[in-house]
This record gives structure tokens, sequence and C-alpha cells, in this order.
């Protein structure tokens, strides 16, 4: 039997980890492999329980209900039989939980891509020093373990996990645009003559998002699982996003206020840098071609200086990743690459600074909310659960100089959300246990979040060639994987479930 379970992000967007098993032990009833009766003397495979887990990921927020609590960190399935982990992209919701993966014995290498097997120790390196242990002799060890473990395998090649007793698993990680080294993973799972081909479909990104080329749809899925924390909307078009983000600077530029962009660092931070440095170099005319091909300076909005506008980064972790970002230029799509080409710096530019100390990091919150020089800051975490955007909220919320401005997905139960429910209506939120007061500005722009829409979601389905006979919607709000799933049962002839 090959077998699909799911340990987490079946009741909200966190938590992701999925399990494909062959399950076939030696006294069960053979199953009709085939209508040929002289194929029944071949003695049937005998194959041991076995498989592997597509992602490890920490719950995060309440989802649905759900108090994040230590029993969450525990891995309370049997791993025994599984050979090996197979992580889409290094989000914390998707990986936070390998440590004590590791801690429950999983012995099994850990197979991702190329540009995630440079990100994975950064990202857990961080999430240990935050949630499991100050001891750096451990944190070390821990990682020492995880880097040994990890093979990266290339986009687009298959890699064989398993193979016995006529059984045999191999994987192939295509690219999902979501983050960079984002994958979704193709199984070919096989019990004797009996073979399937399943898809889990890990984050997708949207299409024209900055910095990374699109997923496209799988040539074979013969189960698919697919997430849908966008399953029940679109996102406005990249060209509204932008004059959206540009709307909100020129709001910063006109008053000296502060835009606090709480952002994760992995991603989107980086996205949003991209398209910050397009709009300053456009906005400034900078890099206005003139008619004779050359480039001509001139500005398009005179009544701002934008060349004055302040960008921060205030997160170590960010400024990291942005560097990873920057070195791993070849796995940027086509247009940034020209870009590049072309003598601009996406990812690191004039107007940027980069606060790493804990102390320069108290300096910038202090001195951005006494100032009034126009300044864009992007701060994790990106739900406000925690992290230096804290302290920027609780230093300017009360200011309605300042605008706060949401690019990714708020989960139920974080401060995030309650900001982006409240704000609008002048009420309060409540942060370490105080209430603070909204009368700053808050916005939404929805297609940051590098997660596909639900329109992109459907074409991803639609665009495999023969339609897949089981979809399984995960990793999204109950509203969500409800819309995502009627829209899918309206559309492909799939049986579509959504598992509990
Ligand atoms: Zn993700």
């Amino acid at each position: 039997m090959i077998e699909i379970k799911h340990h987490g992000a079946t009741s909200g967007v966190t938590g992701s980890c999925h399990e494909l098993s062959l399950n076939m032990g030696s006294d069960e009833k053979r199953p009709r492999f085939s209508s040929d009766p002289d194929l029944d003397t071949i003695p049937p495979p005998k194959c041991p329980h076995q498989g592997i887990l597509v992602d490890c990921g920490l719950f995060q927020g309440q989802d649905e209900g759900r108090e994040a609590s230590a029993a969450d960190l525990t891995i309370d399935f049997p791993i025994d039989h599984i050979r090996a982990l197979v992580v889409t992209h290094v989000h914390i919701d998707h990986v936070g939980r390998i440590p004590y993966l590791l801690a429950a014995g999983f012995e099994g290498p850990i197979i991702c891509s190329e540009p995630s097997a440079v990100m994975l120790p950064e990202i857990l390196e961080d999430a240990l020093k935050i949630g499991f242990t100050r001891d750096r002799h451990l944190i070390e060890r821990v990682l020492g373990l995880i880097r040994e473990r990890m093979v990266p395998v290339p986009y687009g090649q298959w890699h064989l996990v398993f193979e016995e007793g006529g059984c045999s698993l191999s994987v192939r990680l295509q690219r999902a645009g979501h983050i960079l080294g984002s994958a979704y993973v193709e199984c070919d799972a096989r019990i004797g003559d009996v073979e399937e081909r399943i898809v889990f479909s890990g984050d997708l990104g949207a299409p024209h998002s900055p910095l990374l080329p699109e997923p496209r749809s799988p040539e074979r899925a013969d189960r698919l699982v697919i997430e849908s924390t966008y399953g029940d909307r679109d996102h406005e078009d990249r060209e509204t996003r932008r004059d959206r983000l540009k709307a909100v600077f020129e709001n910063a530029l006109a008053d000296g206020g502060t835009v606090l962009i709480p952002a994760f660092s992995i991603g989107r931070t980086q996205e949003l840098l991209y398209e910050i440095e397009g709009i300053i170099a456009e906005a400034s005319g900078e890099v206005k071609m003139g008619s004779d091909g050359k480039r001509e300076r001139f500005s398009s909005d005179p009544g701002f200086d934008w060349e004055h506008l302040e960008i921060v980064v205030d997160s170590p972790l960010a400024a990291n990743f942005t560097q990873i970002y920057r070195d791993l230029k070849p796995f940027w799509d086509a247009e940034a690459q020209e870009l590049v080409r072309s003598g601009r710096h996406p990812l690191s530019f004039d107007q940027l600074t980069v606060i790493d100390s804990h102390e320069d990091h108290l300096n910038a919150v202090d001195y951005l909310a006494k100032s009034h020089r126009p300044c864009v800051v992007l701060a994790g975490s990106g739900m406000c659960a925690g992290g230096r955007v804290v302290n920027y909220l609780k230093a300017m919320l009360g200011d309605k100089r300042n605008d706060v401005l949401f690019v990714g997905y708020q989960a139920a139960g974080t401060p995030g959300r309650d900001i982006l429910t409240f704000g609008p209506q002048g009420g309060w939120v409540e942060l370490d246990g105080e209430r603070y007061d909204i009368r700053a500005r808050v916005h939404q722009v929805g297609g940051y979040s590098a997660h596909a829409g639900q329109g992109d979601l459907l074409r991803f389905v639609e665009g495999i060639p023969v339609a897949p006979r089981e979809i399984r919607v995960v990793h999204g709000d109950s509203g969500a994987k409800v819309a995502f799933k009627e829209l899918l049962e309206a559309r492909v002839s799939s049986r579509v479930l959504i598992p509990e």
C-alpha cells in the first residue's frame, strides 16, 4: 500500500509535515497486480514498511485554536520506518522541527535543493538560539549533524531514496518559485509492478513575483498534495502592488514618518528590497533610457526627494539571507539577471542600511520615533509575534505619521492579525501584555507574500496533463481550503479531499 499521512498543516498554515510510506508486510494478502493469471506464480514483493517525510515544520501562532506549546515540538508519530526527510524550502514552518526529529532518533539523510542546503543550517541556527538553547556547543553539535545529513539534489534530477524487495522510492525536486531554493517534490513510489507518482507542492510562489522564476506544473501527478494558503483569493497584479507600495512610501516622504514592514527574513524581505530598489530607481529617474538608448537622469516625481528615503533592514538573519540571495544569482529569474547585467544592484543599493547588533537596533527605534526622516524599516517577525519588529511597533503605533504595511499572511491569534483587523478602526493591540493604541495607518499589500493566489494554484493543477486521481488540500485556514476544494471540484475531475 502506498500511503500518505499528514503530521501537521492540516488545521492551519503551519507545522507542515507529510509522510509518504510504502507498507506491505510479507503476510499481507497479495494485491492483484495483473490480470494475467501466469503472473500470480511470481512471488509477491517483500516490502518492509518504509517511507519519507516531506518537511518537518514548526507550529506558529494558534492555528485554528491550536495553542502553541512545548507539546507541538515533540515528534508524536512513529519514525522508525522513515528513511529520509525531504525539505521543500527553509521557512521555519517547514523545517523548524528538524532538531526535534534528530533528537527523536531520525538517522536518515535530509534531501533538499542546492540553495536550500546553503540556507538550512543558517535558519536552524537562528531557530535553535531562540527556541532551544543558548548553549553554543550544543547548537554546533546539532548543526554539525544537520550538515552531515544534508544531501543537496539539483532541480530536475531523480534521486533514489531506497530500493528493496521489489519496492522503491525516488524523488525529484522542481522549482516552486516561493523563496530561493524552494521546490515541489515529485515522488515515484513502486511496490512490485504497481507504481505511482505523488506530488507534494510545498509552498508555491506567485507568478510575476520578483527575483524567482515561476513554478511550472508537474508533467504527471497521480495524487497531489497541495497548499492552499491563498486558496480563497487572488493577489493584486504586480503593477498595482508596486503602485500601492509606492503610495505608502510617498506618505513617509510627505510627512517624515516611518513605514514599518513586518517581514519574514527569507523571501519576502529580498523580494521587497528588489521592488523598493526598482521603485526608487524609477522615481528618481536614474534608470530611464533616453530616446537614443542612453541612460538619462530625470525625476518623474519632482515633489519628492526619493534619494533621501532611507531603507533599513533590522535583522541579522535577514541581512545574512540577503547576502545569500546575492551570492546565489544563478538561481534568479531572467528579469533580475538582466538588471544585474545592466549595472543595477537590486539587493544592495545606496540607501540601504543593515542593522545587526541589538544596541544599534534599540538606537534605531529610538532615533526613528523622534526624528522626522522618511524611512522604510523591514523587521521580523512577519506576524509580529516576536522579534525586533515588536519594539518598533511599541514605539510607532501611536503616531499617525507612521504606516504599518503588511505584506504577508497573518495567522489567527498573532498580533499582526489583530493590528490588521483592529488598526483601521482605531483599535488597539496587545504586545508583551500591554495595550497599544493604533493611530498609525495600516495597509496590506497582497502580492509580496511569495505564495500563489487562488488562480495561480488552479493553473498549477490544471496544467497537469492528466488530472490527478486524488488531490489533498492542506496548509490553509479552513475557509481557504473549502473554497479551493469547491473550485477544484468544479474544474477538475479529481477526487478532492481535505485531510483531518
Ligand atoms: Zn513558505
